[in-house]
């Protein structure tokens, strides 16, 4: 069923609740803007944010959580364990330091931010563990492909309940979505506008003209109605409440198929293989 507002929640494998929307926070490294942009965002209803240790925004996202006074528990809180931080031992120590920066003692949702061949497995335990000590909530992972996630499971004590991969209607790694799907996963999709490359589209363009909507609303619209978990960014005000202001319109199986046909397997960032076998984004 497609939720009808933005504070709905997706109910996770472990049996907690995580809401269908949340803010992304990368590029938000200034105090002012990092303020003004959760205050909307808190105002138009987002409950989820969105950060990592590799975005160097934890520390301004701390305090701006208490400076405007957030209620710790109305949020959802998810940062990630960076490429270089990893192995069992590193992640402890390193989300030791994410829960100081972010002025919090527990994480909603700790994600592995990219699979590291050499420390594959042991990331994962850590993870494992910072759950059962309940530092962190739920575990997850992101930018795995289904080889990733059928390793994963050959040991694994506990499956991920999150996947976050690049999403959007140039890249709908549909099988991997579906994968997930069956294994309940939630497929959580980031930079779900494409970093901007799928809003010059003349195709989305008509459809949105039809709903009297923008391009970037329909497109989250469209992640909303595939059950996805979706998590727009934006500096700008109006722009941060217009991505919220999609529970209003629905596309119908028609638009649904269109979007889904614009896929050309285009991605903006990095390949998971690569990263995998190097250890490095590029
Ligand atoms: P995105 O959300 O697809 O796109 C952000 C860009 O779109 C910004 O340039 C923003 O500009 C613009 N924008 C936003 N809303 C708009 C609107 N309504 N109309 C026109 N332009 C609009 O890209 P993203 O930031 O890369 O991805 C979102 C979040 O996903 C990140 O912030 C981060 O939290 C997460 N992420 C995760 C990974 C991972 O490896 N797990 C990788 C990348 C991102 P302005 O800011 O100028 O408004």
């Amino acid at each position: 069923m497609t939720p009808t507002e933005i504070t709905a929640t997706r109910k996770l494998a472990d049996g907690r609740q995580m809401p269908v929307m949340g803010f992304g926070t990368y590029l938000l490294n200034d105090q002012p803007t990092m303020n003004t942009a959760i205050q909307t965002a808190w105002d138009a209803g987002y409950r989820m944010l969105d950060t990592a240790m590799l975005y160097r925004n934890e520390d301004i996202l701390g305090p701006a959580i208490q400076q405007l006074g957030l209620p710790r528990e109305g949020l959802f809180l998810t940062s990630k364990v960076a490429e270089i931080v990893q192995g069992y031992d590193q992640t402890m120590k390193a989300v030791e330091g994410s829960l100081k920066r972010l002025q919090t003692d527990y994480l909603d949702l700790l994600l592995i931010h990219w699979p590291v061949r050499e420390h594959f497995f042991d990331t994962w335990r850590a993870l494992e563990q910072l759950k059962a000590d309940g530092q962190v909530k739920s575990i997850g992972v992101s930018n795995y492909t289904i080889a990733h996630l059928e390793l994963l499971a050959t040991k694994a004590k506990e499956m991920p309940v999150v996947n976050q991969v690049e999403y959007h209607p140039y890249l709908n790694q549909q099988a991997l979505a579906d994968y997930d799907q069956e294994h309940d996963i939630v497929t959580e999709a980031w930079s779900p506008l494409g970093r901007r490359v799928v809003l010059d589209d003349p195709m989305l363009a008509k459809m949105a003209a039809h709903h009297n909507k923008s391009v970037a609303q329909v497109i989250l619209r469209w992640e909303l109605q595939h059950q996805l978990v979706t998590i727009p960014k934006s500096t700008h005000p109006e722009r941060i409440q217009e991505n919220a202001n999609i529970f209003d319109f629905s596309l119908d199986i028609d638009e649904m198929t269109m979007i889904d046909l614009l896929n050309k397997n285009e991605r903006t960032g990095n390949e998971p293989e690569i990263v995998y076998e190097t250890g490095k984004q590029y």
